[in-house]
């Protein structure tokens, strides 16, 4: 019997044995093939692409065939925000995952972005990803923590933009948005084998609106509607009044609109200087006549305004058609290669933009057209093709969403929270209120301000240049137009609000606005 039950005991040893055996080798081969399955990231962030100029979101007049095939496998964001409308500020908050009280890059004027701080970007690296920023970043030139990089210096050019990499800094001949992809495209190829991350900047459709030759007159015989809101008068938004951005008053003649009073002057000019010869003429032919056409009507008042709005929205479409053919050659680039089914695909702009609502052009404001980002995501798998996401999320939520997609741990001091539960469906919303702080006062006149908006009202502090409250129903004034915070009817709401806002700036030690709620 003993000996019966030593055998036994010898066959259930070996047995565990065995099943420990196989358990170990499934854990092998279970992590080799995640490791290997770990998704890859392609961000294209473009500068102040308004949403309502893009066809996914709806736009007759926008031509987006590129942007549009990402919406069309994945989703579109309704209402997805930014914590600060504006190009510097907002990367700064992308790549932190943190407010621009954090991570100290609060204006384009006055900040200076610190790269010594942690980025999502460098996690990835530190974990194994191969990542890369290429294309404009505003935010200095000494990227840290990437595998590589090869940005546009400051702002960059539409034409003949110089770049800055660990090897010194190149002028490239060529359109920006073709010499970025192609730049991207290059890096692409050299890391294919590893999980990567990559950062495309696009230039466009920055001011001021130099559309590639090859599109001049795509969007020339469109016909373009004056939003209803075009003739804003401001009445009960002081800050409003007081800003210089309105498409009548201050779009410049020369330097927005290309109108030179001649060619030499033309030439002369900052953009056109560095054009080669055969640019500058492709620029001359198109631009002269138009030129000559105005000359001769002599147009003042809303004819001119109305005039300026038509090639402000003909000039900002025509540069969209290049950036928008180079995300096809990356989306092309990634189907050629069977990298489609890897890979996270995220579009979005660093803030919203004015296409003459309230008169305006620029962005700045924490009202919707400037506040709002496009943002559109596909993740076979993961992202249900053709789907909207009408959750609240914002740009700061990006980073933890990379880092989690990863299988990196989210630093704690990160602000953010990650997107991923509600792509996967585990979670309805993410967050319920989304808190804003501008702070440039320069530029555009734009009073600084901080508030809230939990979706249906929204709270807006304005100071310094203007001191004064601002209250809107979303529901009933879509547009803004009404501010009701004074209104009796809006007692309870505001109040309710203020609470909001004051949990908010606490929530993301935010001292500065908590200051002035004292
Ligand atoms: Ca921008």
């Amino acid at each position: 019997m003993s000996t019966t039950c030593a055998e036994n005991s010898i066959f259930v040893f070996m047995k565990r044995l065995t099943h420990l055996t196989y358990t170990f080798c499934f854990l092998l081969l279970w992590s080799a093939v995640s490791a290997q399955k770990r998704p890859n990231i392609v961000i294209i962030i473009s500068d102040d692409h308004a949403y309502q100029t893009i066809g996914a979101y709806g736009s007759t007049t926008g031509h987006t065939p590129q942007i549009d095939r990402i919406a069309n496998g994945g989703a579109v964001f309704n209402r997805a925000y930014v914590t600060n409308s504006i190009c510097g500020p907002s990367r700064a908050t992308l790549l932190t995952g943190k407010y621009s009280h954090i991570n100290g890059f609060k204006d384009n004027e006055t900040s200076n972005f610190d790269h010594g701080q942690d980025t999502f970007l460098k996690q990835l690296t530190k974990n194994g990803y191969k990542t890369a920023w290429i294309g404009k970043i505003h935010l200095g030139n000494n990227l840290q923590g990437v595998t590589d990089y090869d940005i546009l210096v400051g702002q960059g050019h539409y034409f003949n933009s110089d770049f800055i990499s660990p090897q010194g800094t190149v002028r490239s001949e060529g359109y920006v948005s073709d010499v970025v992809t192609d730049k991207a495209l290059t890096w692409l190829k050299t890391h294919h084998d590893d999980p990567f991350c990559i950062v495309i900047g696009h230039k466009a459709t920055h001011r001021t609106w130099m559309p590639d030759p090859q599109d001049f007159g795509k969007n020339d015989d469109k016909e373009f509607t004056l939003p209803a809101t075009f003739y804003d008068n401001y009445e009960g938004r002081p800050a409003a009044a007081q800003q210089e951005m309105s498409i009548a008053k201050h779009l410049r003649m020369g330097y927005d609109l290309k109108m030179y009073d001649s060619v030499e002057q033309m030439r002369k000019s900052g953009n056109f200087k560095r054009m080669t010869d055969a640019q500058f003429q492709a620029y001359v032919d198109y631009y002269r006549p138009i030129y000559e056409e105005l000359k001769q009507k002599n147009l003042s008042g809303k004819a001119l305004a109305e005039w300026k709005y038509k090639r402000y929205m003909i000039d900002y479409l025509n540069t969209a058609e290049s950036m928008d053919r180079n995300i096809g050659r990356v989306l092309d680039y990634l189907e050629e290669n069977n990298l489609e089914d890897n890979t996270l695909v995220l579009y979005l702009s660093d803030q919203g933009f004015y296409m003459g609502e309230h008169g305006w052009f620029d962005k700045r404001w924490m009202y919707e057209e400037s506040f709002r980002t496009p943002m559109i995501a596909k993740l076979p798998g993961v992202i249900r093709p053709h789907s909207t996401i009408d959750n609240m999320v914002m740009n700061i939520d990006l980073a933890p969403t990379f880092l989690e997609l990863a299988g990196v741990a989210v630093p704690k001091d990160m602000q953010g929270q990650s997107i991923l539960p509600l792509w996967k469906g585990e979670k309805k919303d993410i967050r319920k209120a989304a808190y804003y702080h501008y702070y440039e006062n320069g530029e555009h006149a734009v009073s600084p301000h901080f508030g809230v908006s939990d979706g249906r009202y929204k709270l807006i502090r304005f100071y310094k240049r203007v001191d004064g409250w601002e209250f809107y129903d979303l529901q009933s004034d879509p547009s803004e137009l009404k501010n009701v915070y004074d209104d009796p009817k809006y007692k309870k709401e505001v109040e309710r609000m203020k609470k909001l806002l004051k949990a908010e700036a606490t929530k993301y030690k935010d001292t500065e606005a908590l200051q002035l709620l004292r």
